[in-house]
């Protein structure tokens, strides 16, 4: 009887499913928006390095921004999917965490987002995705100025639309005086996101920044 019912459960529900990813139907087993063919492609890649970020000591990524990967974080961002921000936590994890044990950061925070952005959304994807990576940070900036997707524009254009777009809050600049801090974003892109938010780390006392990217475009 048990079966039946769940044959039938399954029938109702979870076979009109399908995988947002790829649009392959679901199977009872997969969890709630990717296939399992699509969760098992997202892993730690090796990149080439880059130049680093102005202000930025060490950079760490955990894969090419392309596939699986750019898909979660479109559905994330765009379709606010926030489970899936934390499926994708969950596989970035090892990898951030050991790039945490050989940085040593004081804090991790999140570069965060407008609250205009946060009112649309309903959430902030950096703050989830570390969540799901079972990481502690704290929140210690805040986004101060609104801007538009900064995807299409030139490095010189990010950096007029990002001055000053970053503030630490009041309370936490005693406590970065003199730190190591990582910042955790979800697209390293030119690096011009991590540079403003490091330089306004420093300008504030704090001593070192590091990053980390989910994906690297
Ligand atoms: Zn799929």
């Amino acid at each position: 009887m048990k079966v039946v019912l769940g044959k039938l459960v399954d029938l109702l529900f979870i076979s009109e499913r399908s995988c947002v990813c790829c649009g392959l139907a679901f199977k009872p087993s997969d969890q709630g928006f990717l296939c399992e063919n699509c969760l098992s492609e997202i892993k730690a890649i090796a990149l080439l390095e880059r130049e680093r970020p102005q202000w930025i000591s060490q950079v760490g990524v955990f894969a090419p921004y392309e596939g699986v990967v750019k898909e979660a974080i479109r559905l994330i961002k765009f379709e606010g999917i926030k489970p899936l921000a934390h499926a994708l936590g969950e596989k970035i994890s090892k990898h951030l965490k050991t790039f945490i044990e050989n940085f040593s950061p004081d804090i991790v925070t999140p570069v965060p987002i407008h609250i205009r952005r946060w009112w649309v959304r309903g959430f902030d994807h950096n703050v989830e995705i570390l969540k799901g990576a079972k990481v502690d940070f704290q929140e210690v900036l805040v986004r101060v100025k609104h801007s538009k997707p900064l995807a299409q524009k030139g490095v010189e254009e990010r950096k007029k639309l990002l001055k000053d777009a970053f503030k630490v809050k009041s309370k936490f600049l005693d406590l970065i005086e003199g730190k190591r801090i990582l910042i955790f974003d979800d697209i390293l892109t030119t690096g011009t996101t991590a540079s403003v938010v490091a330089s306004t780390l420093m300008e504030a006392g704090a001593r070192e920044v590091g990053l980390y990217c989910v994906a690297q475009a």
